[in-house]
């Protein structure tokens, strides 16, 4: 049963902006934002709380967060600078327990059910957690504790920043009632849109609705949403393997007819993939690859070897992927190959 997991959530708050703030105290009260330029169509990575009351937040395009902020401070990222702070903080996740799961540079899941210090108390171990990454790395970590994933990455963000909520084993089924269903793992807009038109918007009313209605009404994902609306998310922490790839794909609505509408469908596509890409701290790319799912389910996958993202180059493998069934696209996908860290490290080597 999953309520004898204890499962931590820290998230570190806004930062790479938190990084530029400790570094440079003169940003700490002005808006700041790091991402890229407005010239180069780029989006908010992070923005520190000044610039948030503005109405920015990370995604958000560049061009956006200057209208709202003129007077916004746009700083590029200083990438090796967040990997090396990263590391400080995940080195700390490691002396608590093994069991860390890595999301981005500065979030993690980590498994303390085994864990005998702190006299097995999560609580303290979140405390300690906090300190020790405030101390040695000048960054406040925001941390969730519960017996699930989901629970405590929603508990790591009901505070923010500097927050810490614990969610005990016998508050799960009164929290999860009255938590709106768009904080549950994997609820998007269009999901959430969706069950506001059945009348569902905490969980309670959710649980109202019984499992086969959910499957009819969003496939196998409505199995998870009955789950989830019970607290019920028996994933376990999955210890970090070396990261091979960063992807992102989309299932269209309806079919894309012909190449050139699915070329329009790249453009949002390369977009995301850029900020997934923010999130990992840019690392060292080794090459390109674009996947297509036909409307009859046949599925290819073509590669370039590359170091940059450019479109013109998914829009290249994009027409040579098509060409090999000419038929309506249903999924598309676009990725990076990551340079193994390997080579990634002889690349830094001084010669
Ligand atoms: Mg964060």
């Amino acid at each position: 049963m999953n309520s004898q997991r204890k499962i931590l959530h820290a998230d570190c708050d806004c930062f790479y902006a938190a990084v530029e703030m400790r570094d440079d105290p003169s940003l700490r009260d002005i808006p700041l934002a790091i991402g890229r330029s407005r010239e180069h169509r780029g989006v908010i990575a992070t923005c520190n709380y000044p610039a948030r009351a503005y109405g920015i937040h990370s995604a958000m395009p560049t061009a956006q967060a200057l209208r709202l902020c003129p007077h916004l401070t746009l700083l590029p990222g200083d990438f090796d600078k967040y990997r090396e702070v990263s590391r400080q903080i995940q080195t700390i996740f490691h002396e608590l327990t093994p069991l860390v799961e890595p999301l981005s540079l500065d979030e993690a899941y980590l498994d303390v059910t085994g864990v005998e210090g702190f006299q097995g108390s999560a609580t303290w171990m979140a405390q300690w957690l906090k300190r020790e990454c405030l101390a040695r790395t000048g960054i406040t970590v925001s941390v969730g504790v519960a017996p699930a994933k989901f629970l405590a990455k929603v508990a790591s963000d009901w505070d923010k920043p500097d927050g810490l909520t614990v969610i005990p084993p016998e508050q799960v089924d009164s929290f999860v009632a009255s938590l709106p269903v768009k904080k549950l793992h994997g609820v998007g807009p269009a999901t959430g849109a969706r069950l506001e038109a059945l009348g569902v918007g905490n969980c309670a009313e959710l649980r109202r609705l019984p499992r086969e209605r959910l499957i009819e009404e969003f496939g196998k994902f409505g199995h998870r949403l009955f789950e989830l609306a019970r607290g019920i998310d028996e994933r376990p922490v999955k210890i970090e393997r070396e990261r091979k790839s960063v992807s992102v794909e989309t299932t269209f609505d309806s079919d894309l007819p012909d190449l050139g509408q699915a070329r329009d469908g790249l453009a949002p596509l390369c977009d995301r993939l850029e900020e997934r890409l923010e999130r990992h701290g840019r690392p060292a790319i080794a090459g390109l690859f674009v996947k297509v799912r036909f409307d009859d389910f046949s599925l290819t996958t073509l590669e370039s070897r590359g170091q940059a993202i450019d479109r013109p180059s998914f829009e290249r493998l994009l027409a040579q992927a098509w060409a090999r069934a000419e038929r309506p696209v249903r999924l598309l996908g676009v990725g990076v190959r990551l340079q193994p860290e390997a080579a990634r490290q002889q690349l830094t080597l001084p010669l």
